[in-house]
């Protein structure tokens, strides 16, 4: 199973991508996640893309191209990978169309979770991360221990610097004018599967699977 998961920031790409990547069997491909793991390493990568994510900007496509290049030619996408935050423009769409010619496979489908503003403020707001996984968490709708550690590896639980109210509000204009476009992109080589992100994180799940899967 190959998917691309499209959607603007906190709708739950990354909620969905974890229960996608357990049930398919294949690896979880997050460039969020890949940068704030080489800012923690303060390797060459995270550095340069440091200032970016600070401020809410996509962090350069020369970087970015060749991070998801390299990762997609890893033996173990072998059986299929869900990508997420990752194509967020229309240059790295077509990048990665190269990249999967090139490996001789197709994408089997764009997803494409929305939903409205309000709901969007309310789960980045509320959201925090495990610093050790990446885990997920929602202050309100999936409560993290009450130790504030990990449940998964015992790591320290944060809230990402780039939640808070500016950069969401750049991050979404960013989206906006950038991201919006893929949608349309996939729409045009009719692989575009488009969901109610507003609803309840398992029944998404399952609407996902029943389109990819051809039932919807
Ligand atoms: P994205 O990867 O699209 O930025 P996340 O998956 O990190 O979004 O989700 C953002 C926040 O919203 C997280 O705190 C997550 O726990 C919560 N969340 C995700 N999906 C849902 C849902 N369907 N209902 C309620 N909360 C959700
Ligand atoms: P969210 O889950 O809220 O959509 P991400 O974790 O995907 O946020 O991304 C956080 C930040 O990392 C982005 O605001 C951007 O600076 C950078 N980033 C992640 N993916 C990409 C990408 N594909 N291209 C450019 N920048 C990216
Ligand atoms: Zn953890």
């Amino acid at each position: 199973m190959r998917l691309v998961l499209l959607g603007p920031p906190g709708v739950g790409k990354g909620t969905q991508a974890v229960r996608l990547s357990k049930r398919f069997d294949v690896p979880h491909i997050s460039t969020g996640d890949m940068f704030r793991e080489a800012l923690a390493k303060k390797t060459k990568i995270g550095l340069s893309a440091k200032e970016y994510i600070a401020c809410g900007k996509l962090v350069p496509n020369e970087i970015t191209i060749g991070l998801v290049r390299d990762r997609l030619q890893n033996p173990d996408c072998a059986k299929g990978f869900i990508l997420d935050g990752f194509p967020r423009d229309v240059a790295q769409a077509e990048a990665l169309d190269e990249i999967l010619k090139t490996l001789g496979v197709p994408l089997d489908a764009a997803v494409y979770i929305d939903a409205g503003p309000d709901i969007l403020v309310k789960r980045i707001s509320g959201r925090r991360v495990c610093e050790g996984c990446g885990a997920t968490y929602h202050i309100s709708f999936s409560p993290p221990p009450e130790d504030g550690k990990c449940q998964r590896c015992g790591g320290r639980i944060y809230q990402r610097g780039d939640d808070r109210e500016e950069t969401v509000r750049e991050r979404l204009k960013v989206y906006k004018a950038s991201t919006e476009p893929v949608v349309d992109y996939y729409k045009g080589f009719g692989i575009l599967k488009a969901v109610d992100g507003e609803k309840d994180a398992n029944e998404v799940l399952e609407i996902i699977i029943s389109m990819i899967q051809g039932r919807q």
